[in-house]
């Protein structure tokens, strides 16, 4: 939070007075917005179906304010909504945000949230066309819908096939490793605050936690390349809960190969510095927001050579289950750990999968 800054209470601006403000701040970028925030709807002439995504982050449960900036917070709620719209093979146009705040944020704390949302608006083109502003004691509530026109082919995630290939677009695992990072200097701070946190060197990882992208430009990759995946999903809750609704959706199995997977080498060695597994960590760690689909065996060649793609694995019939193929070629069967908002801290590690 903002501390010896200005400090403007909302009451002071009163919830119509802080909307006006904040939609002084708010920039179009597209021509499809007839109407935007102001009145009581918003008008979007998408000319076709729509796609339309909506997501809810809880203070507490989804974010901590102590290491998270709100800037950080406003930036990525919007790219997680952008990043479940690309995830259909569709680009995301438009977003309302709906707000639950509580006296503890100040109008220039809600002004950092924005300048968050507004950057993503800005760096995606996006419109922001609205949303509710409503008081909650319990802490900041944040929901995002985002919308776009349906692509000529949206993806789903049943669709795939037999013997398609699984690909993952970048690297997996990083933004697990940035949060544990996080937690690790927070604990240090609460133990003993006058040291400062320690978080030199790891700014990639740390990025893929508090600053992930929506992967717009693989949608824009593919379809200049030709290529219709065959099923798709984002990756959020970890690779290997993505998986669990990529086959089951499609009524399939697969194998993916552990040394296939991408991970960064900061990941990697930051993994070994914790002394967790590289590999569990990519397949278990969320929000990583990467795209993961199939393709026909045929458009192996358009994607083989681009850094942006990686072929994982396979699918496979549906009673060979999911597996991970080791680098010493055993076979693990992979089981769905994902990521449990229901849990309590200790179970979020990324533990083993057998
Ligand atoms: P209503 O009472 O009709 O729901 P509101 O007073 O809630 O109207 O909202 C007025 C306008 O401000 C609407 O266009 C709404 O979409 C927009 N708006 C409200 N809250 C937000 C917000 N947090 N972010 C963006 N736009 C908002
Ligand atoms: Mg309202």
């Amino acid at each position: 939070m903002l501390q010896n800054e200005q400090r403007t209470e909302i009451n002071q601006l009163g919830e119509f007075g802080l909307i006006d403000h904040l939609k002084g701040k708010v920039k179009l970028h597209n021509e499809s917005t007839k109407i935007g925030i102001g009145d009581d709807a918003a008008v979007v002439d998408l000319q076709g179906d729509v796609v339309l995504s909506t997501d809810m982050m809880i203070e507490g449960v989804h974010f901590d304010l102590m290491y998270v900036p709100l800037k950080h917070l406003g930036y990525k709620a919007v790219v997680t909504n952008l990043s479940d719209i690309c995830a259909m093979n569709t680009l995301p146009s438009h977003i309302t945000v709906s707000l639950g705040l509580s006296n503890r944020f100040s109008v220039e704390a809600v002004e950092e949230l924005y300048a968050g949302i507004n950057l993503a608006c800005e760096r995606y083109q996006v419109d922001l066309v609205g949303g509710d502003t409503t008081s909650n004691p319990n802490g900041l509530i944040i929901s995002v819908t985002a919308f776009g026109k349906a692509a000529e082919n949206t993806v789903e995630r049943k669709g795939a096939k037999e013997n398609e290939l699984l690909v993952v677009s970048g690297d997996l695992g990083g933004a697990y490793m940035g949060l544990q990072l996080l937690e690790r200097e927070k604990l240090v701070f609460k133990e003993t605050p006058s040291v400062q946190p320690d978080l030199g060197g790891n700014d990639y990882i740390l990025e893929r936690q508090l600053k992930p992208e929506a992967r717009v430009d693989v949608v824009i990759q593919l379809n200049n390349l030709g290529v219709v995946p065959t099923s798709m999903i984002d990756i959020s809750d970890g690779l290997a809960s993505e998986l669990f609704h990529l086959c089951s959706q499609s009524d399939l199995g697969c194998a993916i190969y552990e040394d296939k997977l991408p991970i960064d080498p900061t990941t990697y060695q930051t993994a070994r510095d914790f002394d967790l597994d590289p590999t569990m960590c990519a397949l278990n760690g969320g929000e990583d927001y990467e795209l993961l689909f199939t393709i026909k065996q045929a458009d192996f060649d358009k994607l083989k050579n681009l850094p942006d793609f990686t072929v994982i694995g396979h699918m496979t019939d549906k009673n060979s289950g999911l597996n991970l193929v080791t680098k010493n070629e055993l076979v693990h069967p992979i089981t769905a750990q994902g990521w449990n908002h229901f849990t309590d801290d200790s179970d979020k590690e990324a533990g083993a999968s057998d």
